[in-house]
Parts: C-alpha cells; structure tokens; sequence
C-alpha cells in the first residue's frame, strides 16, 4: 500500500484548504440565513475565483480542463472540501454532475458529449440523476415502473420519480427507465438524457426534507414524466445497459462520498475541541476540556475518524490498482462504516456543544439533518452489509 501524493498534490491540497477556510467557510453564514438568490451570487463569485486559480473541476479528465486525478488523489480533495456543505459545488465536483461526468465521459457519443458533456464540465449547467421511484423498491431497482417505449425515431417515457437531487434548475436528466421488459431483470432498464425543458417532464415538488424542502442545487425533487418524447438519440451506451452504467458510477461514486463525510467529520471534530477548550463549565475556570469525559470522546472519535479514513484510502488505492470490480468489498464496508462514522462525530460535536449545538448558528445542525440520509442513497447500510456478509461467508463455504 501507497498513500504518498505527489508535490503537485501537496500543493494543491494546501490552496484548496487555505481557499475553503478563507473564501467557502465564511459563506456559510448566508448559506444558512440567507436568500436563496444571494447565496447563488456568493457560490457564482467563489466560483470565478476557483476558474482564476485553474482548479475548477478538477476531478475531470485534462482534455476536459481537469487534473486527471487518481481515485486516491481524487479521495483527499473531496475530504477537504467536504469541510463545508458548499465546498464541492464550488469546486465544480458536486453530486449528482461529478457521477453524471464519469458516466457520460465513457459513454457518450460525440454529438452526446458536445449537447450535454462539455458544458456540464463547464459548469455552464447542471444536471440530474433520475432512477428513484416513489412506489417501487430503490434498494431493488429492477423493480421500476418507468417504461421508455419505442415511437419512430424516439423514445416516450411515463413514470414517476422521485427524490431526483438537484433536478430544480437542472438542464436535463439521465433517466432510468425500462425499455426491455421481456429482457432478464438486470437488462431491462436504459439510461436516456432528457432535457428538463421537454413538454412532459413535470417537476411536482421539491420533496421537503427534515423540514427543509430546499431549492436549486440542494433539492430533491419528484417528477412526473407524463408521454415525455426525446429522440432515441438520447439514449447513453447501449439499450438494456442502464444497470451495468449504474453501477460503474457507484463504485467511485461511494469514495467520493465517503471522502465527503472524512471532510464533515473532521470539520465537526475541529468544532467539538475548540468549543472544548473554549467553554468555562466551573467558576475555578475549568473548560469542558478539562473533563474526562469529553477527553474519551475526543480520543476515541479521533481514533475511530482515523482508521475510516484510511480504510477509505485503501479502497481507493485498490480502485487505482486494479479496478472498481475488485474493491467491492472494500467499497461496502465503507460506504456503511465510515457513514456512520461522520454522524457519530456530528452527534458528538452538537452534544459537546449543548444547546448551541442544536441552533442553527454552527453548521452542525445542518449536517445532522441532511446527512442522516448518507445511511441510505447509494445503498442502505443493511444493503451493503448483507451483500459483504454473503460474499465473506461464501468465500469460507468455498475457500479458494
Ligand atoms: C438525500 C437523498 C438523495 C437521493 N438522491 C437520489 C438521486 O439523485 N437520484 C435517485 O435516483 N435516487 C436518489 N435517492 C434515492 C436513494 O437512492 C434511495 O432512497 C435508496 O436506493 C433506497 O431506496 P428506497 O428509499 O426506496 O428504500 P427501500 O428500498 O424501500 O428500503 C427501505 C429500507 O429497507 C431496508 N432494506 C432494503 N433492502 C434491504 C435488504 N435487501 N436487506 C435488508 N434490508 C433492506 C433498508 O433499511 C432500507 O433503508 C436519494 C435519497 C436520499 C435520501
């Protein structure tokens, strides 16, 4: 194992650090009081600032202007900016358009890319990611309603989904619908791009969310797609290959996250020692750091955020090595351990902060609400650990 960076990594991680504590972090006073609009112009403006220092989408390949990054590589900036909500975005690397990029750029015809690719790579518009339906198993999504049937030269789709993140303001969506019914389960489903602007792609709602129903970016929305024509020419790779895309885009897609949540964790780890330090619980002037008990979680959430983050980086090293197929494994056992790693350690900052921890002038409350769904997209936490428990306990039943 490997984990060295190169120079030029070393170096990139120091600017997007010092840039999210100078530029990013400062912002999310008004990302958490503020206008919807303004906080757009502020992310816009932090944006130009990312292009001007030439770290814009980074994550790309470098005929799209990116750096060419390896998983790893890639895995250690995601930590950093996963330090605040609006990192990612700012960056040019948020969900679901970084997945849709990866998917796209080995899919994709030439017109394809032209039409949808390059400027989504640019940051000119955004995306969607439409697969979840309301009436139907996500954790088994073979089982979908959505049907794309064949008309002329195009495609008509009906269904509804939902929970299509970031789908308000999207230019289009990469939609998942069966299109092969009489195929076997996991050939049945194609993935066709649909410009948000066609007549019968309906957005209902902005599904609120722990009481939030958000909007733009930060949004899932349902959306009724009601005799919705695009041409066939929209379909990505080949009809029936939806589910095998899928999962190539879930695989890297679960470091990414899981280096998100290392950023939130170490973030809330930061808040919880300095808060601390800081809070006079005893009029001799004793802080809480004073107490044991405060000390045990410090030591033992320092602990437990050390060994995901290396647990992460080997994933992603094993990626790099040899493929995504063959971290599978490694790939579930972190996408439940180290979520519930991250949620631990903003449970335990807010604790250590006591009411202020539940108010909504840190940005830890924030994250307690909207990252408690990290157990459950991109695979449940019961889902990932019955298919490692069953691929261990057959390699025993058959050992090699
Ligand atoms: C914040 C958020 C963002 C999302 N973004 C997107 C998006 O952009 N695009 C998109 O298409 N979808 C998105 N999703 C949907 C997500 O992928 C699904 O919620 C997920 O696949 C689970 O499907 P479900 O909600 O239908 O739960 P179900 O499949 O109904 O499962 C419910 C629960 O049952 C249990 N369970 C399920 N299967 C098993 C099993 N085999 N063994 C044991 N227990 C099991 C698990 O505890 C699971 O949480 C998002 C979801 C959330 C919460």
């Amino acid at each position: 194992m490997d984990f060295a960076v190169s120079e030029k990594m070393e170096t990139i991680l120091a600017m997007v650090n010092s840039f999210m504590d100078s530029d990013v972090i400062p912002l999310e006073g008004e990302f958490l009081h503020g206008q919807p609009e303004t906080v757009d112009q502020l992310v816009h403006a932090a944006q130009d600032k990312v292009r001007q220092m030439e770290l814009w989408a980074p994550n790309h390949p470098i005929e799209f202007g990116g750096l060419g990054l390896t998983m790893l590589e890639h895995g250690l900036l995601s930590e950093a900016l996963g330090r605040s909500p609006l990192g990612h975005l700012i960056f040019g690397v948020q969900a679901p358009d970084a997945g849709n990029i990866e998917i796209l750029h080995a899919h994709a015809t030439e017109e394809q890319r032209e039409r949808f690719l390059r400027p989504l790579v640019a940051g000119e518009i955004r995306s969607c990611f439409s697969m979840t339906e309301p009436e139907m198993p996500g954790s088994n999504p073979t089982m979908m309603g959505t049907m794309a049937v064949k008309d002329g030269s195009d495609y008509i789709i009906n269904g509804q989904k939902w929970f299509t993140s970031s789908a308000d303001g999207a230019d289009f969506a990469i939609v998942m619908a069966v299109t092969n019914p009489d195929a076997p389960p996991h050939q049945r489903a194609s993935m066709i791009m649909v410009p948000t602007a066609t007549e019968g792609f309906n957005l209902v709602r902005n599904v609120s969310v722990m009481g939030d129903p958000g909007s733009g970016h930060a949004s899932h929305a349902e959306i009724i797609y009601q005799s919705c024509r695009v041409p066939q020419s929209n379909l990505l790779g080949a009809e029936g290959a939806g589910f095998a895309i899928a999962q190539e885009r879930l695989g890297p897609g679960r470091i990414h996250h899981c280096m998100r949540w290392l950023g939130i964790a170490s973030r809330s780890f930061d808040l919880m020692c300095e808060r601390a330090n800081a809070r006079v619980v005893a009029p001799d002037g004793d802080t809480l750091a004073d107490r044991q008990v405060i000390q045990n979680w410090v030591a033992e959430l320092d602990a437990e955020i050390r060994g995901a983050r290396l647990q992460t980086l080997h994933a992603a090293w094993v990626i790099d090595q040899q493929g995504a197929k063959a971290a599978r494994d490694e790939i579930s056992a972190i996408k439940f351990s180290v979520a519930n790693t991250m949620l631990k350690a903003v449970d335990t900052a807010i604790q250590v902060h006591g009411a202020l921890g539940v108010t909504d002038d840190t940005i830890l409350s924030w994250w307690y609400r909207h990252e408690r769904a990290a157990r459950i997209y991109d695979g449940a936490d019961e889902v990932h650990k019955t298919s490692l428990g069953r691929r261990i306990l057959r390699r025993y039943a058959n050992p090699a």
